[in-house]
């Protein structure tokens, strides 16, 4: 993949996520949402769940096509939403 920063070849790996009593939602909103403040502006309506995350007990999760770049130390993720 190409970096869409700086347009160098990135390396392709995949995210983990490590810990314990982690609960919450990885969510992407549209720009105009993610802008605002307040958890009413981050109703679950308008946004596109990546990951419910439950891991009361030490545990871990992992995500793959994740991309990094060499050149500018970005980290590109294509994630599918479950909405
Ligand atoms: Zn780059």
């Amino acid at each position: 993949m190409i970096c869409p920063i700086c347009g160098k070849e990135m390396t392709k790996g995949g995210i983990v996520l490590r810990g314990k009593r982690i609960f919450g939602e990885f969510t992407w909103y549209p720009q105009d949402a993610f802008d605002k403040k307040g958890l009413k502006a981050w109703d679950r309506s308008n946004g596109k769940v990546i990951v419910d995350v439950d891991m009361s007990l030490m545990g871990e999760k992992k995500f793959d096509n994740a991309y990094f770049c060499e050149s500018c130390s970005k980290i590109v993720g294509i994630f599918t939403t479950n909405i």
